[in-house]
């Protein structure tokens, strides 16, 4: 038997081991990610070798992961049936620095002169993180090579290494780690099961962890879609998913360019917010060649995809990156963009593909769309395709998209209009809506409170601006008959505004009622009624906001005004609280009138003088 050799670690190798050694770490448990991962690439090579032919030692054994763990010993032990090292080669992977993490970790060292040795963890630091835990490694390695024998690798992490023959090895690689006091903990079967089904659930080889197999899912968004059964997908969320119902919605694609993705996506069969359960958290892992980089990983969708579920695997991923540094990596937002920029187009296909299952979808999950478009400016586009809503061309409860809004508008029409209403009934009663019905302008009905805010947001679609009906500037096609004339409801207004005082701003003629007598229109440009509505519900406890003043807008062809003329000349004191009224009826059609007792008593005066 030949003796054994001693040999050096590289210097920079030593600076790691040092560092490695002698601090704290929070982030330990990564060694066993890190062996595993080594112990998976190793299978694989050997699986690549077989695979074109070239003779390899103990083709009968088949590449697998085994770990032991012995906690009367204080060891822990990873045994892989992959491609094994020569002597050589131990000399070459052990003792120099190949590794990309373990090099971004020296450089970051050699930077800085107060160096955040806790980032270690982060890094990863590859086989050496073994000495996070270990007082002394040994590896035991027979290469795949037929010629070859084995070697036997121990260090104790000092200035060295030794190498030494040893015969009899199977072929692979079988990794053992006397544990340090402090990292006993990784002796126990328990804490090594977590942090493997945690990290390495989906490596391709079967993982054994003192003889009971552990990942039994497959990670089936690399496998080819076509092989994938229903029941597997629905079992896969399942795991990564935490639900036992079925998804709505599932997204498998893979990608070459700009990056190398694979992604298996899945959107809840609810929406778990709504159901009171508070904000949620994006439910995307990030992988990288089947090996967990990130669970829930931030960055990788934007916040108002925070429902997904699934995972993104990516192969332009260093396992090694910094959690810290991935945030905000070029990479990172690349990532981002693309995934997003295809999960939106996904939702297109479908809602062409499957309109009730669309709207389905749309009906748990329009706030977070509706969040996109006034969040994020990159996909509002794309997101404004998305939107639904009721429609005066369409019955009740059926929705249009924008898209087939502006098929639909004729050549007249120039802009879309969007009626904030509590409900269709509302809609249809409303005031604002009379110039539209006459002129048989398409307009779309919002019933959610948010909705201001978007159509504010979008701006345009399809380059046709959004108008709100109460902003929108429309005349009725012809005049009415038995209207005032011109100068009459000049002097009507001029009266109104006489008698009405601060309780209004501008009164003026209206082009645009049928039904109504008159109507309140925002004088504030910039603050609609329903938004001051909305405001005040969000601050009950806030002091008031300064009441908006409304301009009244009267409609000349109404008996009520023809009649109201008349009156003011008899009897000023009872036209003026007509007039008063007629303002009141106006703001309660607008949803704006505060507080109705007053009006109630005036309304009892006027009842009294018909029924006289
Ligand atoms: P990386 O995996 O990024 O290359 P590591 O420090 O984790 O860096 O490992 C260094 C090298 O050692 C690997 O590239 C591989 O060639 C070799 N190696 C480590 N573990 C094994 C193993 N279980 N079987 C075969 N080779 C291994
Ligand atoms: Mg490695």
């Amino acid at each position: 038997m030949n003796k054994s050799e001693t040999h050096h670690f590289q210097a920079e190798i030593q600076q790691l081991l040092n560092i490695v050694i002698h601090s704290l770490y929070t982030d330990k448990e990564i060694f066993v990610r890190e062996l595993i991962s080594n112990a998976a690439d190793a299978c694989e090579k050997l699986r690549f070798n077989q695979s074109s032919g070239t003779t390899v030692y103990q083709s009968e054994i088949a590449p697998g992961i085994a770990i032991t763990t012995d906690d009367k010993a204080n060891t822990i032990t990873i045994t892989d049936t992959g491609l094994g090292m020569t002597h050589g080669e131990l000399v070459e992977n052990l003792g120099t620095i190949a590794h990309s993490g373990t090099k971004a970790f020296l450089k970051q060292l050699a930077e800085e002169k107060k160096p955040d040795v806790g980032l270690i963890g982060q890094f990863g630091v590859g086989f050496y993180s073994a000495f996070m835990v270990a007082r002394k490694v040994t590896v035991l390695s027979r290469s795949f090579k037929p010629d070859e024998t084995g070697w036997q690798w121990t260090s104790e992490g000092g200035g060295g290494y030794e190498l030494a023959p040893a015969a009899d090895l199977p072929r692979g690689t079988k990794i053992t780690l006397e544990l340090k006091d402090d990292a006993k903990d990784f002796a126990q079967e328990h804490t090594i099961e977590h942090i493997i089904k945690r990290y390495s659930s989906f490596v391709p080889f079967p993982i054994e962890l003192n003889t009971k197999r552990l990942n039994t899912v497959q990670a089936i968004w690399a496998r080819n879609k076509n092989e994938i059964k229903e029941e597997e997908y629905n079992e896969f969320y399942t795991f990564v998913g935490h639900d036992h119902e079925k998804p709505l919605f599932r997204l498998h694609f893979t990608a070459d360019a700009p990056l190398a993705i694979q992604a298996l996506l899945f959107v809840p069969g609810r929406n778990f917010e709504t159901l009171g359960m508070g904000r949620m958290d994006s439910e995307v892992n990030l992988y990288c060649r089947k090996v967990l980089i990130q669970a829930k990983a931030k960055g990788l969708f934007p916040e108002w995809l925070r429902f997904l579920k699934g995972v993104v695997d990516s192969e332009d991923l260093p396992l090694n990156i910094s959690r810290e540094t991935m945030q905000d990596t070029s990479l990172m937002q690349k990532l981002n963009k693309v995934l997003t920029s295809r999960f939106l187009k996904f939702l297109d296909e479908q809602s062409a593909a499957d309109a009730g299952a669309y709207e389905k979808f749309y009906h748990e999950y329009q706030r977070f769309l509706k969040e996109g478009v006034v969040t994020d400016f990159t996909h509002k586009e794309a997101l404004g395709k998305l939107l639904r809503y009721e429609s005066s061309a369409l019955d009740k409860g059926k929705l249009t998209s924008l898209a087939d809004y502006v098929g639909r508008m004729n050549s007249e029409q120039k802009e879309i209009y969007c009626l904030l209403a509590a409900n269709r009934e509302a809609a249809e009663a409303s005031p604002y809506y009379e110039v539209f019905k006459e002129r048989k302008f398409e307009v779309l009905f919002l019933y959610d409170a948010w909705d201001e805010f978007v159509i504010e947001h979008l701006h345009t679609f399809d380059s046709k601006p959004l108008k709100l009906a109460e902003k929108a500037d429309l005349n009725l096609s012809a005049k009415k008959e038995g209207a005032l004339t011109e100068d009459a409801a000049k002097s009507l207004a001029t009266w109104l505004k006489e008698t009405l005082g601060d309780k209004v701003g501008e009164v003026r003629t209206s082009q645009r009622l049928v039904e109504s007598p008159a109507v309140v229109v925002d004088s504030d440009k910039f603050m609609t009624a329903s938004m001051r509505r909305m405001m005040k519900a969000m601050k009950q406890d806030g002091p008031d906001l300064p009441a908006g003043k409304q301009d009244l807008e009267i409609n000349p062809a109404h008996p009520i005004m023809a009649r109201l003329d008349a009156m003011r000349q008899k009897d000023a004191t009872l036209a003026g609280s007509v007039a008063e009224q007629i303002l009141d009826n106006a703001r309660v059609a607008a949803g704006v009138l505060e507080d109705p007792r007053a009006m109630l008593t005036r309304l009892n005066t006027l009842l009294e003088k018909v029924l006289t």
